[in-house]
């Protein structure tokens, strides 16, 4: 089943919103990361500023503190960033400050040394580069960058006639070539992955018919609202049932009872948006208030009542709730339990209205 899912989904191109959503996603999950690296990279190339300035006399100088100072302000920037986009951009920049650094320390080293560590310099960051959550061109730009600063052939002795310099050829472009396929590679593995769980979230969590939150979410989603201490205002939970349900789908058939269901889910949803709610089975439904006032409670609750009674439809139905305020002992099948009592009692005083549990 899963591969069936799995093969459907990397059939179809990814929509560019989800790739935007995907990039976002992946920097904020490795952002911690980024910053690591980014500390691991300046640290390494102090270390060997250090080395070269001491050992190769090469001396520490006002331009090193520049290059610590702006590598440093670049990682310290990383904690700031909102976007995806804005941490492509940084890395652009730091890239090109390390590299610009790199060359100038390679110089500090003996002739023949510098073309190896070079290529030593544009394995690291390209593998850094391909494992770091960068977008196509950001991962192009820092390939380019090491390509144009860090090239092993310019500057340097080293000649591609000869040996060194042809072994050395096929390293690099080798090591170019593997560091894109992988970068490619786990870029499209990670977005189908992502592609993939969404879509078996939402199959799991979202009603097939309505198209609202199922019974799984509202128990998940609900329960953790219900979690919430201390709470600064009451919290409120109601059960909702289609008056007479069951003659809509005898006397119309069972297609029209289930747009009746879907258009009392969608009333539901316009009336009590930024809460949770659901279609916890059949024509069962539940709303979880939190944060408001018994008064602001009832006015949504009669709100609902006549958004359902008065939507012109060829189909009228109306609603009965039942309305419980959740205790802070309750649990949310305690008070479940309670909304349902209260919707018994709206059945059974002449339906389409809410009934508030008496406790
Ligand atoms: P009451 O006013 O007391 O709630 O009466 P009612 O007829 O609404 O209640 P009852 O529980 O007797 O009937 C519910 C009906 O809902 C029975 C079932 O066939 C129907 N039903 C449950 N799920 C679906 C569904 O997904 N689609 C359709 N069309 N009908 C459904
Ligand atoms: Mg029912
Ligand atoms: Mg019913």
């Amino acid at each position: 089943m899963l591969r069936t899912i799995e093969n459907e989904v990397s059939r179809q191109a990814a929509p560019p919103a989800l790739q935007a959503e995907f990039a976002q996603h992946d920097f904020e999950k490795l952002r911690t990361f980024c910053s690591l690296t980014y500390i691991a990279s300046t640290i390494i190339w102090l270390m060997f500023d250090l080395i070269v300035s001491t050992k190769g006399g090469q001396g520490f100088t006002g331009l090193s503190m520049l290059f610590i100072a702006t590598m440093v302000g670049l990682t310290l920037l990383i904690g700031f960033l909102r976007t995806a986009q804005q941490f492509n951009l940084l890395n652009v920049v730091f890239v090109l400050v390390i590299s610009i650094g790199i060359r100038l320390l390679v110089e500090g080293l003996p002739e023949t040394e510098q073309a190896v560590w070079l290529t030593l310099a544009t394995s690291s960051m390209l593998y850094c580069a391909s494992i770091l959550p960068l977008s196509r061109w950001a991962f192009i730009s820092t390939l380019a960058i090491t390509v144009v600063v860090l090239n092993p052939f310019v500057l340097t002795e080293i000649s591609l006639m000869d040996l060194r310099g042809s072994m050395l050829l096929c390293y690099y472009s080798f090591l170019a070539c593997l560091t894109t396929y992988s970068f490619f590679k786990l870029r499209r593995v990670k977005l189908l992955n992502y592609t993939l769980s969404k879509l078996l979230i939402e199959q799991a969590y979202i009603d097939t018919l309505t198209e609202i939150p199922n019974r799984r979410s509202f128990m998940a989603r609900a329960g953790s609202e219900l979690g919430i201490r201390p709470r600064e205002h009451d919290h409120y939970l109601a059960m909702i049932d289609i008056d007479n349900f069951k003659k809509v789908n005898d006397l119309y058939g069972h297609d029209i009872g289930d747009e009746v269901l879907k258009r009392t889910a969608a009333n539901i949803k316009a009336v009590v948006q930024g809460y949770e709610y659901a279609r916890l089975g059949g024509e069962e439904f539940a709303v979880y208030v939190s944060g408001v006032r018994r008064d602001d409670v009832e006015v949504l609750m009669d709100a609902l009542c006549r958004q359902v009674r008065e939507d012109p439809h060829q189909y009228p139905v109306t609603i009965s709730i039942g309305l419980t305020r959740v205790d802070d002992h309750d649990t949310l099948n305690q008070a479940l339990a309670k909304a349902d009592k209260a919707l018994y009692a709206s059945k059974n005083s002449g339906k389409d209205r809410f009934t508030f549990h008496a406790d």
